[in-house]
Order: structure tokens, then C-alpha cells, then sequence
């Protein structure tokens, strides 16, 4: 036996079993890992002494008994999977190495990292994995752990921490003032929303310092939402020039997602407004793409691109809900786009087109009514086959259910091989009307994905909004092709779709993407999602679904969710632009948002309309309107006939 096994086995008897400790795998494991090889050569001589030492980066490596009594308080087994914020010299992470399955140990010093891990692949320890960076957070994409052992001090444990904690698992975490005397705590989590808590005694470590831990110089951090008011940009009144000019930044992007955190209120469509007429008079934008029906807003595409109106056709927005698109906002946004668009050549002027597929008659309709001008014969084809659809096209969700229990989607082949068809005889339908059949397949294209979305509405909600969302990811995909590789375009769309599904409830609970998601993973730095809150106010949204408009009151947002955080920033309107670590990292804890759409039940508010987020994931950019109001509606009546009034029908 060489001196060093002789005095690692002394070491385990008098240092660690003679206090108390009773594990035989934990003083097996103590007895096996060689400390001398975690210090440097010149100290390895006093590697089993009964204190800590220095090393690297003026760090210590913890004592021996220290060490012990946390592996011990924490539990860790074999089979667990365990995490160690503040690797140091890796001692800790090896021993815990010797008797879990599986360790993922944090360093935030480059240089100890690097040292540790290469003495993990030199002893062979191959179920230990070192990381370098903060730990202070722990690691939400390798949770849930059955230990959590932090061997640095914090000023508390940290939320995040206790929710990477499987439920049973513990956590040992040393608490106070860096360079004072701290107390060291144990936390077992009984319940998905319990935990017990235990100090273990007096102890000093070096400061835990991170996000969720102590500054650089060891102070404690300002709460979250004093960093959120000094990270903030205030915003001048939406109408100010200086307003649209915050959002120059974006500009280099190839699509921009504006989004909304209600489907109702005025200063998201305002903002919007302003931020898309600055994208498209001064970045080259020219494709607007808004959650709403195609047939609809091809309506209003040809009206502001000063192509003739469609003969027949219904005025747009007629259906529940009428107030998202017929409102005094978007009425003048479109005034001007078609003013913007006068005297323009075809090819430099900006259009309005819809993503979503919920007018399923009027898409059925546009591809006969193309096709009566370009290929009779293949009108009536047209009408025989959506013939299938027509008796459901008041309630397609009724042709769901009966493709549902009759285990036969009877409509499917029809609306399929009349997209195939279209697409085949693409070429010499150009020739005849190019503009028109780009809608007209967009329509087909359409028509085929809404067949297949009311059929999965009976499968889950989250296939049916896979499909929807794919469909309008797919959709605004066809839109940047057919204007060529330098087209750039804009989204309006709910909070809900253009911020980063993953990052949210509905990713991480409910498998369901969205638009942002996808277009992230499509186009990288190239596309930026900007989310959008309120406050309180009031909000235009109906109680049930087909019901009337109301205008209701938004209630004061819950206290710890991220709107509460952005009214006490005091700040009537900003910019937080997360792209800035400064601004994304106190936020970076997953906090409850607030999703308002065309229903708003406050009564059920905490139930129906919060879901948890990470924010500075979700999105690149939050903008804040703390009081806000609702939009004011077009009046209902329809005018046909006057076609000054296009397209709306007022
Ligand atoms: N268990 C280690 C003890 C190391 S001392 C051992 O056996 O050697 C604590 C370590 O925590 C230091 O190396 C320090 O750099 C590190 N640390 C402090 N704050 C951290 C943070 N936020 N994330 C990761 N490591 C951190």
C-alpha cells in the first residue's frame, strides 16, 4: 500500500467515520478517489489533512468531513442522477461519481473546469461530466435530480434550484454572507409544491457567485424588478417618431414577429402600426402577414395593392371575431399601407396577407371563382370536389366529428387532388394569371389543411394546433419564396404564437410549437420575436365563444408574474430588448404571463389566462404598455355596393 492509501484509509477513520459518518458506499467511495490527485503537486502532501486547501483561481477544495457530511445530508444512491454547482477541484463531483449514476458537476472559473475534467478522464470516471459557467440556476434542461449540492454560499436557494428537484430529492446548500459564518441547509421536496427544511450547522464557504447568487464584488443583487427598470428603455407615445425609431435595431432581420398579449387591445395594434410602417418605409420590408382568415385578408391585399376588387366578394371579416380585424386601428393602418403602396412599382409595394385557416367557404369559393376565369372545366371539377366540405362549411368542426366516428376521412382525396392539380398546371395558369393563382393555391393549399385540422380538433388540442400553426408557419414560408430571397416580412400575432413555444407551458406541458418556434429554427438571428404586455385597462373580447363583444376591464396583473415585475418598474412604456444578458438574466426564473385572446373570463383569470414562461427565451424583445384600452370596433353594418368603402363594406 502506498503512503497515500495509507493516509486516505487513516483519513476515512479518523476524519469522517469517527464524526459520525455511517454510509459504507460514502466511505468506500472516500477510501478509492485519490484527494492528492485534486490538489497541486506541491500540496499533495497535506491532501489528507483535516482542513480545506487553496487551489486555482483562489478558490479552496472543501475539508474531507465537509464533503462527506454533504453527500451524506443529500442522500445521493446509486441510480441517482445528481447535480453539483461549484466543481472546484472536482473531489466532491469524483466521490459522488463513486456511488450515484450519473454526476453533472458547474465551475463558473474557466481554468478549475478545465482541471477537473481532465482529471476525471485521467482517473476514468466517466459518469462525472464537468460544465463550465454559472450554476447558480442549476441546469432546467438536464432536471429533474434526486441531489443538488451547491458548495458555494448563496444570500438564499434559489426557486430555480428547488424546481430542478425531483420530488423526494434534496438539496444541500450553504446560506449567507460571503465571508461570514453561514449556515448550512438542507431541503428535501416532499410534493410536487412542498419541501422540508433542515440546517445542518455553522460552515464557510466561498460565495455562490451568479444570477441567481451574490455580484462579482459579492453584494447582493437589486430584486428583479429594479434590474428590469434600469435595463429598460423608456418609450416615448406611441405617435412620437422616436417610438418606431427603438425598433430600427430590428431591422436587419429577415422577419419580425410582433405579437400581443390580448386580441383586443389598442395600443398593441397602434404600436404595431408603427413599428411595420418604420420596417417598411425604412428596411425594406414589404410582406405584412397577420393571424387572420387568407380569403379575408386578400381582400384587403388587393385593396391596398390597387388591384381590382374580386366581383362578388363578401366584405372581409364578417365572422366571430369581427373586432380583431375590423377595428378603427387596423382600418388606418391599411389606409395608409394603400397610400404607401400609390405610385409604387408592383415589386417594391407592400402587401397584407392572412395566415390562419378559418375561412374555410370563402377559400373554397376563391379557388372556384379563379378557376371559373382561368379553366372552366376545371371550375366545375372544383366545385364537385369541395362539394364534399360545402354541407359542413357553416360548422366544419361537425365534419370533424363525423370523420372522428366514422373512422373515414370522406373529404380528405377530394381537397387533396385538387391542390395537386392546381400545382400541376401551374405553368400555363401563370400565363393566364399569376398574381391570382398564388392566392388561388394558397386557398387550395388551405382548404386541404383545414380539412385535416377539424378532424384533428377531435384527436387533442395540441394536434390541432400543431397543425394550425405549421399551416401559418408554412404559409408566410410560401410568402418570402414567391418574392424572392431578400423578401422580408412582418407578423402580427399573438403572444401565444410568436413567442417561443419551447421556452413555455405550452412546449414544455403541452407539445405544442408555434410560429415563433418554427421560424427560429428556420432562420436563426434572422428573425426576432417581440413580445408584448399590459398591465391592466380595458380589453374588447367576448365571454364565450360567438358571443358579443365587450369591453371589460383587465385585471391588475398577479403578484411574481412578469407583467407584475413590468409595472414595478414604474414605467408607463418601454423597451427591454433580452438580447442583452443585462436585461435577460434576472428574468431568466420562469415566471407566470399573462395570454389574453377574443375570450376573457376574469373571474377564472389565474386559471384560463396564466401560463408559465421564460421570457428572455420566449422572445427577443418585450415591449410594456402598463395601461392600456380597448380597440374600437368598426360599426357592423355592411354598405355593399360602395366600393369607396372597400374593403371593409362600411
Ligand atoms: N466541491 C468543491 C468545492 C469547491 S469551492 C471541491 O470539492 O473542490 C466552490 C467553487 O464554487 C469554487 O470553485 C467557485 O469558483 C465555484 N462557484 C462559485 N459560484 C459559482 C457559480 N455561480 N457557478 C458555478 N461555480 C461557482
Amino acid at each position: 500500500m502506498d503512503d497515500f492509501a495509507t493516509s486516505r484509509n487513516q483519513m476515512v477513520e479518523r476524519q469522517i467515520a469517527a464524526r459520525g459518518i455511517r454510509s459504507p458506499r460514502l466511505l468506500a467511495a472516500m477510501r478509492e478517489v485519490p484527494r492528492e490527485a485534486f490538489v497541486s503537486a506541491a500540496l499533495a502532501g497535506q491532501a489528507y489533512e483535516d482542513s480545506p486547501l487553496p487551489i486555482e483561481a483562489d478558490q479552496t477544495i472543501s475539508q474531507p468531513y465537509i464533503v462527506a457530511l454533504m453527500i451524506e445530508a443529500a442522500g445521493v444512491a446509486p441510480g441517482d442522477k445528481v447535480l453539483e454547482i461549484g466543481a472546484g477541484s472536482g473531489y466532491a463531483a469524483a466521490v459522488m461519481g463513486r456511488i450515484a449514476e450519473e454526476v453533472i458537476a458547474i465551475e463558473r472559473h474557466a481554468e478549475l473546469a478545465a482541471l477537473a475534467e481532465t482529471r476525471m478522464r485521467r482517473l476514468g470516471y466517466d459518469n462525472v461530466r464537468i460544465l463550465h459557467g454559472d450554476g447558480s440556476a442549476g441546469l432546467p434542461e438536464q432536471a429533474p435530480f434526486h441531489a443538488i449540492l451547491a458548495a458555494a454560499s448563496g444570500s438564499h436557494v434559489p426557486e430555480a434550484l428547488k424546481a430542478q428537484l425531483a420530488i423526494g430529492g434534496t438539496l444541500v446548500m450553504p446560506i449567507g454572507e460571503p465571508g461570514a459564518v453561514q449556515s448550512l441547509v438542507k431541503l428535501t421536496r416532499t410534493a410536487e409544491d412542498s419541501y422540508d427544511s433542515e440546517d445542518l450547522g455553522p460552515v464557510r464557504f466561498v460565495p455562490l457567485i451568479g444570477e441567481q447568487g451574490w455580484t462579482e464584488r459579492g453584494e447582493r443583487r437589486s430584486p428583479p424588478a429594479a434590474r428590469m427598470r434600469a435595463a429598460a428603455e423608456p418609450l416615448p407615445r406611441i405617435d412620437d417618431p422616436a417610438f418606431a425609431k427603438a425598433f430600427d435595431r430590428f431591422g436587419d432581420a429577415r422577419v419580425v414577429l410582433l405579437g400581443e398579449a390580448s386580441h383586443g387591445t389598442s395600443e398593441f395594434y397602434r404600436a404595431r402600426a408603427a413599428i411595420t410602417r418604420r420596417l417598411i418605409e425604412g428596411h425594406g420590408f414589404t410582406i405584412v402577414a397577420v393571424e387572420a382568415d387568407w380569403p379575408d385578408a386578400a381582400n384587403v391585399d388587393r385593396f391596398v395593392r390597387h388591384r381590382p376588387r374580386r366581383d362578388g366578394e363578401e366584405a372581409a371579416f364578417r365572422r366571430f371575431p369581427t373586432w380583431m380585424w375590423r377595428n378603427a386601428e387596423v382600418e388606418a393602418f391599411v389606409s395608409w399601407l394603400r397610400s404607401h403602396n400609390e405610385r409604387r412599382e408592383p415589386e417594391a409595394m407592400a402587401g397584407f396577407y392572412g395566415l390562419d385557416l378559418y375561412n374555410l367557404p370563402g377559400s373554397m369559393r376563391a379557388v372556384i371563382d379563379y378557376l371559373e376565369d382561368v379553366d372552366p372545366e376545371a371550375a366545375a371539377l372544383a366545385r364537385e370536389r369541395y362539394a364534399c366540405l360545402m354541407p359542413w362549411s357553416r360548422d366544419p368542426a361537425l365534419y370533424g366529428r363525423l370523420a372522428v366516428t366514422e373512422g373515414y376521412a370522406r373529404c380528405r382525396a377530394p381537397v387533396v387532388a385538387m391542390l395537386r392539380e392546381l400545382q400541376a398546371k401551374r405553368l400555363s395558369y401563370i400565363a393566364e394569371n399569376g398574381e391570382e393563382w398564388l392566392d388561388a393555391a394558397a386557398n387550395a393549399r388551405l382548404v386541404q389543411n383545414a380539412e385535416a385540422y377539424y378532424r384533428a380538433m377531435y384527436e387533442g388540442a395540441a394536434e390541432s394546433w400543431n397543425l394550425r400553426d405549421t399551416h401559418m408557419f408554412e404559409t408566410l414560408c410560401q410568402l418570402l419564396d414567391a418574392k424572392g430571397e431578400n423578401a422580408k416580412a412582418v407578423v402580427w400575432a399573438h403572444n401565444s404564437h410568436i413567442g417561443n413555444a419551447a421556452f413555455t407551458e405550452m412546449g414544455q406541458v403541452r407539445d405544442e410549437l408555434n410560429i415563433g418556434q418554427l421560424v427560429k429554427e428556420r432562420f436563426g438571428e434572422r428573425a426576432r420575436l417581440i413580445g408584448f404586455g399590459t398591465h391592466a385597462g380595458t380589453v374588447a373580447a367576448a365571454t364565450d365563444w360567438d358571443g358579443p363583444m365587450e369591453v371589460k376591464q383587465v385585471r391588475p396583473s398577479l403578484e411574481g408574474s412578469y407583467e407584475r415585475l413590468s409595472h414595478e418598474t414604474g414605467l408607463p412604456r418601454f423597451l427591454l430588448d433580452l438580447r442583452d444578458s443585462e436585461a435577460g438574466a434576472p428574468l431568466l426564473e420562469p415566471r407566470l404571463e399573462r395570454f389574453i385572446g377574443v375570450i376573457y373570463r376574469p373571474e377564472t383569470e389565474r386559471w384560463s389566462h396564466y401560463a408559465q414562461a421564460i421570457l428572455p427565451r420566449q422572445f427577443d424583445a418585450w415591449v410594456w404598455f402598463d395601461e392600456t384600452e380597448a380597440v374600437r370596433p368598426l360599426p357592423g353594418a355592411e354598405a355593399p355596393g360602395e366600393d369607396d368603402m372597400w374593403p371593409f363594406g362600411l
